[in-house]
């Protein structure tokens, strides 16, 4: 089955008892067993639920894999795949990692004793060189945000296997529709499906594949025993988001191609993020590793005043934190998805307070681009 068929006919689909085309939400907790310790499958909902279960078989579906997760948050998938590792493990992480996870390693697992170094990913000889005997796990996002580096996924994967570590890959920009970890070697890949899985800025959830029958069963009793599980309603949402993720992706990376020409024309921008232009350091591996470029781009206007006139000025685009949905979004990382990462520490990474971020929506690409215009003048 080829992806766009997979988005309408993989996992489970339907329901078999009634031929419900869409399968319902089970909004339930417990299950009548036929006896003691004999039941039809499901016990407690936050074990197994159905509706959360037709979810998890389309996800590994999508990415290839042997099982998938559903949490109740991206947070919470990253937490639940980090109690993976023990006490004095250490992980080898992407630098310009999303905001929320750098908080996680430095300010929650931290108090646990589980270590980590922050390198640039994008450059196989800093992940090599920062491992240590400890060190259990590499941790990848790629592309990255708000900066979209690439990392080459079959040169972890190589490393990691070399030094029997997981690689674990947070695929949210990139959507399982544009490219599948797994395949390039990766042991565990995850998503805040908050962003483009669900779509429509409706839903907080997180996903998670895993490669192997072992992975599957070591995430399945974390998943039990933590209990971030995401609710069957929320779970039919993700469903629902799915079915349109490759019509959605198609239709936001034809429009983010338009706003990229846009802005390369425009002389109050001076630099454009975007892994599709040749310019870019990470093109080539991304045409090679990806079977698309995305709907996000970073631009800098050059100063904190200009930011915030574009911010101020813009009609479509919503100033909003997330991305990924059918609708325009637009921030400023600096001050708002970033701004728990130190000053000099995203003065380091290339964020500046005139870098703007965008995720393209799928509006109609005139407006958007008029839009833009405006609000730069
Ligand atoms: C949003 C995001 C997360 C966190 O997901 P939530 O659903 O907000 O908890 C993790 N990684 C990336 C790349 C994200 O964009």
């Amino acid at each position: 089955m080829r992806a766009k068929t997979k988005m309408i006919h993989g996992g489970i689909t339907n329901d078999e008892k009634t031929g419900a085309v869409s399968v319902p939400i089970y909004q339930v907790s417990t299950y009548k067993q036929d006896g003691v310790g004999n039941h039809r499958g499901y016990e407690y909902s936050r074990t197994g639920n159905p509706t959360r279960h037709a979810l998890e078989t389309v996800i590994a579906d999508l990415e290839n894999g042997e099982a998938g997760f559903a949490f109740g948050s991206g947070m919470a998938a990253i937490t639940s795949v980090m109690m993976l590792l023990n006490s004095h493990d250490h992980v080898v992480m992407t630098d310009d990692v999303y905001g929320g996870s750098y908080r996680l390693m430095t300010k929650v697992l931290n108090r646990y004793h589980l270590d980590h170094t922050f390198v640039d990913t994008s450059n196989p000889e800093t992940v090599e060189a920062a491992i240590q005997e400890n060190t259990k796990a590499i941790y990848i996002e790629t592309p990255t945000n708000p900066l979209l580096k690439i990392t080459d996924l079959e040169k972890m994967a190589t490393i990691a296997k070399q030094h029997d570590l997981l690689l674990i890959v947070d695929n949210t920009f990139a959507t399982p529709y544009w490219q599948q970890p797994l395949d390039h070697g990766a042991d565990i890949v995850l998503h805040s499906a908050t962003k483009y899985i669900g779509g429509h800025s409706d839903v907080v959830s997180g996903l998670v594949v895993v490669k192997s029958k072992e992975l599957a069963e070591k995430v399945h009793f974390i998943q039990n025993s933590v209990g971030a599980v995401l609710g069957p309603q929320d779970s039919w949402l993700l469903m629902r988001g799915i079915k349109t993720l490759a019509l959605r992706m198609e239709a936001i990376e034809a429009n983010t191609k338009k706003i990229v020409e846009f802005l390369q024309g425009h002389k109050k921008v001076s630099k454009i993020y975007y892994p599709g232009l040749e310019s870019h350091a990470g093109h080539e591996l991304a045409k090679r590793q990806a079977s698309g470029f995305g709907g996000m781009i970073s631009f800098d206007v050059g100063s904190e005043e200009m930011a915030e006139q574009v911010l101020g000025k813009v009609n479509y685009f919503i100033l909003a934190e997330s991305l990924g949905a059918v609708e325009s979004l637009i921030s400023v990382p600096a001050k708002m998805t970033h701004a728990s990462i130190p000053e000099d520490r995203r003065k380091e990474l290339g964020i500046t307070d005139g870098l703007i971020r965008v995720s393209v929506g799928i509006e109609d690409v005139d407006d958007l681009i008029e839009d833009l215009e405006q609000a730069l003048r």
